[in-house]
């Protein structure tokens, strides 16, 4: 294991540190940053930030320079998303665009759809939304129920989408979809771009418990989807999705350093409780636990790096990654709410503990262990391809 960083990824972090040091706002819901009074305002906020990031290249750091990126390798990628959660700055609002759809066109697209597509990822001109998981196909997205069928020069698009992030603000969605009805499986599975704005795609938000909606439900009524909106080929579509979905796992800087965060406010709220509390004890053992458990998700980032940087293929190692720092996430979010006690679950007023973003950070987190794919899902693929074990 590489346990330095080169001098290109030093000199890049230098440059970054000082440009957010100037531009970066606070992250909305943190201390001391904006509150908004709707998701709207957030979007918005979000979007501009994007926009400034993007007027001096610092999005999609990671892209070939001739689609606007900076042609960063693994190395400085790691080091792009360590410095803006250090820096506490937010994320990027096209997320989706920028990490998912970006890579997916660029391997799989036409360069008309890179051409057509790509700039306005960046700048978020235009927002991306990615319709790929069902009602009854989730963990296993091959269930899929949607079916396009081709109808001279488009398809006709019918079915129902869930847990789409963002898509009541989005202009396009990557949409998998069945194609071939007499194909089971993953084959007859097509790869294609919609248009989120197309007369029978309506949008209905989900409530989540974090109080907020970032979820929606999107229904697909005869949407026509030009042609020309295929991603690959017919019926191919599945192993792009495969492409799609490689990207959501991997190294996760980002995570490391917000749960480092988080075990400073575990340490501090337990050290502030008084002498006798009985909680103190336990407290005690679990941030002991949560040091050293922060420590080797950092060092299994790091080994994950160095195989990245010698080009050696990820394999399983993404999927320990993700299990390990979502159930760490977890454990250490369960002993800063035993720390707060009850006031944790405030949200806001003079007795609540920091605003409610640590009950905020406490609900949003139990979905580590659903997204980017389930943590029973990551244990399979471990047990089968790690440890050689037979399916179930
Ligand atoms: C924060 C968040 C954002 C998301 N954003 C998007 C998005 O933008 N677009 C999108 O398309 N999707 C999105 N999703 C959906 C996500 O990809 C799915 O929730 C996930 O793939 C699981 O699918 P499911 O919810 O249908 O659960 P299911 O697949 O129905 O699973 C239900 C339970 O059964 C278990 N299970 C399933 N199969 C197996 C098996 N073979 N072995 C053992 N256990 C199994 C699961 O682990 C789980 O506990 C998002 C989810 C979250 C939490």
């Amino acid at each position: 294991m590489d346990l330095s960083f080169s001098q290109r990824a030093q000199g890049f972090r230098t440059e970054l540190r000082a440009w957010l040091a100037e531009h970066a706002p606070r992250d909305p819901g943190g201390d001391g940053g904006p509150e908004f009074g709707t998701l709207e305002e957030e979007f918005s906020f979000l979007r501009d930030w994007q926009r400034k990031l993007a007027g001096d290249r610092w999005v999609g750091v990671h892209w070939p320079e001739r689609y606007g990126g900076r042609g960063a390798g693994p190395e400085e990628n790691y080091v792009f998303q360590e410095e803006m959660a250090l820096a506490r700055a937010p994320e990027v609002i096209n997320r989706i665009g920028v990490n998912l759809v970006g890579p997916s066109l660029m391997r799989h697209g036409t360069e008309e759809q890179r051409q057509r597509w790509l700039a306005r990822i960046l700048t978020a001109d235009d927002v991306w939304c990615q319709l790929f998981s069902e009602p009854g196909a989730g963990s296993d997205l091959t269930a899929l129920r949607t079916r396009a069928t081709l109808d001279g020069d488009h398809f006709v698009v019918t079915g129902q989408k869930v847990w789409t992030s963002w898509a009541q603000f989005a202009d396009w969605g990557i949409l998998i979809a069945r194609t071939d009805p007499d194909e089971p499986g993953a084959r007859g599975i097509s790869y294609l771009v919609v248009d989120m704005h197309a007369p029978g795609v309506t949008v209905r938000p989900l409530r989540q418990m974090t109080g907020t909606s970032e979820f929606n439900e999107v229904f697909l009524e005869d949407v026509r989807v030009p042609r020309d909106h295929l991603v690959g080929e017919l019926h191919r579509g599945w192993s792009i999705a495969q492409t799609t979905l490689a990207h959501e796992r991997g190294t996760s800087p980002r995570q490391l350093v917000i749960h480092r965060m988080l075990l400073e406010d575990l340490r501090r709220l337990a050290a502030a409780l008084p002498e006798g509390e009985p909680a103190r004890d336990e407290l005690r053992q679990r941030v002991a636990q949560a040091a050293i458990e922060v420590e080797v998700a950092k060092l299994n980032n790091w080994r994950t790096l160095t195989r990245i940087e010698r080009g050696e293929p990820l394999g399983p190692e993404s999927s320990f990654i993700k299990l390990y720092w979502s159930e760490m996430s977890q454990r250490i979010h369960d002993a800063v709410m035993l720390a707060m006690g009850p006031a944790g679950i405030l949200d806001g007023g003079p007795r609540s503990v920091a605003r409610g973003r640590l009950a905020r950070s406490w609900l949003y987190y139990r979905a580590a262990s659903i997204f980017a794919g389930t943590n029973e899902v990551q244990r399979n693929i471990i047990a089968q391809r790690v440890l050689g074990l037979p399916r179930g």
